[in-house]
């Protein structure tokens, strides 16, 4: 808070009692209207499908069993909608740590889209607010405050609004603010407008076309309660691990002024999004990884499509001492004049 929002906060506390005191929150979070509405109606909407379709599918697992065919199909959907959410909606759409044409833009729009989480504005725009806030007053999902920026008292409480609580508060993110290119990417919002179609393709019908193929009725059933549905919110879950575990417990690499963290199990199932205090330090790197340990596979095959020529531009490391090197040499050219 600078001296003059201070100032102003305790005018307003003189004038009004300690009511007026509340956090300041900044811009481009909207605490109420249309834009908060529509963040509750799909909120509840969403997970309200996958609170019973997750229930159904473990209900269905202990039940009935599970076959080969919808251990395959949960296995390979989790993967391609945890590289979708991770190195589509988080590195390319978000951070804009690679390029590609228009082919692949589709294809990672596909995928960042089945991983069933919100439309691809809302999620660059909240993670972006995330980083520029990142564990302080206008963070959508710091387990040390609120959405409206009070400081979380219990440990508990902030976790859980870190790990999935976030989506229900009565603050949502402007994307007119964060998420400008976005909105002016005709790509991306032709799947923003059409995301339930793409959440129905990975939730249910790709599982069960697939389980419907290989086994037929009660396979396909399976494929569509365990394979989708209960497949859909445990990534969810995941992926909100990466706000809660890694901004609260792990290691640091980088001291860097946010909670941020590094965690083994969030990054094996994250397949590297857990290497969270790497990536505050820096956000733009494509492969997130500081040691031979530290496995990025979301990094790893990020290089291995630029290395085939489906991707380009891709930011690391190297870059980096680049832009230091010319920033180095300007600095000595300005002192030399
Ligand atoms: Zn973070
Ligand atoms: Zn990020």
């Amino acid at each position: 808070m600078s001296i003059a929002d201070a100032e102003f906060v305790q005018a307003e506390i003189a004038e009004n009692g300690l009511a007026a005191a509340k956090p300041q929150l900044p811009p481009g979070v909207v605490t109420e209207g249309p834009l908060v509405e529509a963040k509750l109606r799909e909120s509840y909407l969403l997970l309200g499908i996958l609170y019973v379709g997750a229930v159904a599918g473990i209900t269905w697992a202990v039940t009935q069993g599970l076959g080969k065919v919808e251990i395959a199909v949960f296995v390979g959907m989790f993967a391609l909608t945890t590289f979708g959410i991770g190195a589509g909606m988080h590195r390319l759409f978000v951070h804009r740590s690679f390029r590609c044409g228009p082919v692949m833009r589709t294809f990672f729009c596909v995928i960042a889209q089945m991983a069933v989480q919100g439309s691809i504005a809302k999620w660059v725009a909240n993670h972006r607010r995330h980083h520029l806030y990142a564990d302080d007053a206008g963070d959508p999902h710091s387990p040390q405050y609120d959405g409206f920026g009070n400081r979380y008292v219990s440990a508990l409480k902030g976790f859980l609004h870190a790990q999935g609580s976030w989506v229900f508060d009565q603050a949502t993110t402007d994307n007119e603010y964060y998420a400008k290119d976005i909105l002016a990417d005709p790509i991306a919002m032709f799947f923003v407008r059409t995301r339930w179609v793409w959440y129905v393709m990975s939730a249910v019908f790709i599982p069960g076309v697939f389980g419907y193929a290989f086994g037929g009725l009660h396979t396909m059933i399976g494929c569509v309660l365990f394979s989708g549905l209960f497949r859909a919110y445990l990534l969810i879950l995941v992926s909100q691990l990466t706000g809660s575990v890694c901004h609260a417990y792990g290691y640091r690499r980088f001291e860097v002024d946010d909670a941020s963290t590094n965690e083994f199990v969030t990054t094996i199932l994250t397949f590297g999004e857990g290497l969270h205090n790497n990536h505050h330090r820096f956000p733009r790197d494509a492969y997130i990884s500081h040691a031979w340990w530290e496995i990025d596979l979301n990094g790893l095959i990020i290089l291995g499509l630029e290395k085939v020529g489906l991707v380009h531009d891709v930011f690391h490391a190297s870059h980096r001492q680049l832009e230091r090197t010319s920033e180095a040499r300007a600095q000595t050219a300005s002192t030399a004049r």
